[in-house]
C-alpha cells in the first residue's frame, strides 16, 4: 500500500491528527493497535483530561465539540493551595472575562468521538485497527513498514511518518531519536469520587509533601481525583479498601468539597519526564507524547500534543501536493512548535520541583507566591491564558479556521 502519511498511534493525538486531515485529499493512513472501545485501550482510558480552550476551539473545528460538550464540566475557578501552610489563590474566570478557565471531560468520551467521527469518514483517511506497525524502516527516499493485524501483514510506503505512539514510542526509536528521561519519583493514582454535595466547578490543586493531588469537577457532579504519592505508597493506597480509601482521601484533602462518600476504580500511573531530543528527523515527526511526555500536574500534557497535531496538519495541507516530508518543511514544523513545547516543559517540570522541594525557607516562599499571586490580577491574568500555549504560531484550527486555510502563521490568538 502506497500513502502520503503514515500516523503510528491513533491515541488522543495521533487519532486528533487523522481528523484534521480528512478532506485536503492527502492519502493518510492511521495505525492503532487497541480498538478504541476496548477497555484495554491505553489513552481513551478511565482518565479524565482538562482541556483549555484552545483545545475546546480545535475540537469545535474538527466538528466534535457537539459530541463532547454535554459530558464536559466547565471550570470556572481554580483554587490552589499547599498542604500545612497558609497560602493559597484563588483564580475565578469570571474576572478574567472568560467563561471558563476550560473543560474536564474523561478519555473515554473524547476517544468515542474522534472515533465515531473517523469511521464517518473512512472513506477519505484508511484506518487500520486493530493492527500494530512494525518493522519501521526509514531513509532519505520515504519510509517502509509492516502493519500487522489478524488479517495478516501488509506492507506500506510512505512520504512521511507521524509518530503518536505515546511515550515509548517504536517509531522514535526507528528514527534514531534519542529520549531524555527524567523519574519523578510520584506515582498518580486516579479514581472517580462522589461527594456529599454537588460542585459548583471549581477545580482544586493541592500540593503535598509526596506530589500534588487534584480535584477536577465532571460533568455528573463528582469529582476526578489525581492523588500522587511516592511509589513505595502506591500499592498500599491501591490497596485500600473503598472507606479506608475515602478516610484517606478526606485526611490529605480536607473538607472543602464536603465529605467523600463513593470512588469508582482506581488506576495507576508512573510520573516522569520523556522528552525527545528534536521532534524531527528523515520523514519523521514526532508529536504527544512520543515527543514529550509531561507530569499531570498542570493538566498540559494532551493539550500540547493537540496543539503538535493541529500544527502539523496545517503544515501538511500547505505542502499543496509537494513532497511533505522535505526536510525543510519539517525543520519549518519544528521550530513553529519549539517555543511552545519548551515553554510547557519547563512550566511544568518547574511547578513539580518547586512544590516538591522540601529546602528550607522555599515552602514559604512558595506561600508567599501563592499569596501574591491571589492577590496580582496580571499575574493571574498570565495564568488564564496558559490554555492557549508558551508562544510560537496559534494553529488556524485553534483559530477557528479550516486547516488549509490561507490565514498567515503570525496572528497570535489567546484563546478566550
Ligand atoms: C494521570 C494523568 C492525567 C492527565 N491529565 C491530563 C490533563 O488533564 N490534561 C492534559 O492536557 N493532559 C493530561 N495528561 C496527559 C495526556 O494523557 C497525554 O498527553 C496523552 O494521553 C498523550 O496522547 P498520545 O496520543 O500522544 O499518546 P498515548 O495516549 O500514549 O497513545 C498512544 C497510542 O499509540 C498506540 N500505539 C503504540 N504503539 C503502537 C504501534 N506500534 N502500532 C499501533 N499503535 C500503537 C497505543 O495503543 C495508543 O493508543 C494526563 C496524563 C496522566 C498520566
Amino acid at each position: 500500500m502506497d500513502v502520503e502519511v503514515a500516523i503510528v498511534g491513533g491515541g488522543m493525538v495521533g487519532a486528533s491528527l487523522a481528523l484534521s486531515l480528512r478532506g485536503l485529499g492527502v492519502r493518510v493512513l492511521l495505525i492503532e493497535g487497541v480498538a478504541p472501545g476496548s477497555a484495554a485501550q491505553p489513552s481513551f482510558d478511565d482518565r479524565t483530561t482538562a482541556l483549555g480552550n484552545a483545545s475546546r476551539r480545535i475540537f469545535e473545528s474538527l466538528g466534535i465539540w457537539n459530541e463532547i460538550e454535554p459530558q464536559a464540566a466547565a471550570i470556572r475557578t481554580i483554587h490552589v493551595s499547599d498542604a500545612g501552610r497558609f497560602g493559597f489563590a484563588r483564580l475565578r474566570a469570571s474576572q478574567q472575562g472568560i467563561d471558563a478557565f476550560g473543560y474536564v471531560v474523561a478519555n473515554r468520551v473524547l476517544g468515542a468521538a474522534l472515533w465515531k467521527k473517523l469511521s464517518a469518514h473512512s472513506g477519505e483517511i484508511l484506518l487500520k485497527v486493530p493492527a500494530k506497525a512494525d518493522e519501521i524502516e526509514i531513509s532519505d527516499s520515504g519510509v517502509r513498514l509492516t502493519v500487522v493485524s489478524d488479517a495478516g501483514r501488509e506492507d506500506v510506503q510512505a512520504r512521511l511518518v507521524v509518530a503518536a505512539d505515546g511515550a515509548h514510542s517504536s517509531v522514535r526509536a526507528a528514527a534514531d531519536i534519542e529520549a531524555g528521561v527524567e523519574d519523578y519519583d510520584q506515582v498518580a493514582i486516579v479514581a472517580n469520587v462522589a461527594t456529599d454535595r454537588p460542585h459548583d466547578g471549581t477545580a482544586y490543586e493541592r500540593f503535598t509533601p509526596s506530589g500534588p493531588l487534584a480535584v477536577l469537577p465532571l460533568f455528573d457532579g463528582s469529582y476526578g481525583v489525581i492523588w500522587t504519592v511516592r511509589p513505595d505508597a502506591a500499592a498500599e493506597v491501591l490497596s485500600l479498601d473503598d472507606s479506608s480509601y475515602l478516610r484517606a482521601l478526606q485526611d490529605r484533602f480536607g473538607w472543602r468539597v464536603g465529605k467523600f462518600v463513593r470512588v469508582g476504580r482506581r488506576a495507576s500511573y508512573p510520573l516522569k519526564l520523556t522528552r525527545a531530543a528534536t521532534t524531527v528527523a528523515t520523514r519523521t515527526v514526532l508529536i504527544g507524547n512520543a515527543a514529550q511526555a509531561l507530569h499531570p500536574v498542570a493538566g498540559q500534557g494532551f493539550n500540547l500534543g493537540l496543539r503538535d497535531a493541529a500544527m502539523l496538519a496545517e503544515m501538511i495541507a500547505d505542502a499543496g501536493g509537494a513532497d511533505i516530508g522535505a526536510p525543510e518543511r519539517l525543520q519549518s514544523f519544528a521550530q513553529w512548535r519549539a517555543t511552545d513545547r519548551s515553554g510547557v516543559v519547563r512550566f511544568t517540570d518547574g511547578l513539580v520541583k518547586l512544590f516538591a522541594s522540601q529546602q528550607p525557607g522555599v515552602g514559604i516562599l512558595r506561600n508567599l507566591g501563592l499569596l501574591m499571586f491571589d492577590l496580582a490580577p496580571p499575574a493571574k491574568s498570565a495564568l488564564a491564558r496558559v490554555s492557549a500555549g508558551f508562544g510560537g504560531p496559534t494553529p488556524r484550527l485553534a483559530r477557528g479556521l479550516a486547516v488549509g486555510g490561507t490565514a498567515a502563521h503570525d496572528e497570535p490568538d489567546l484563546g478566550s
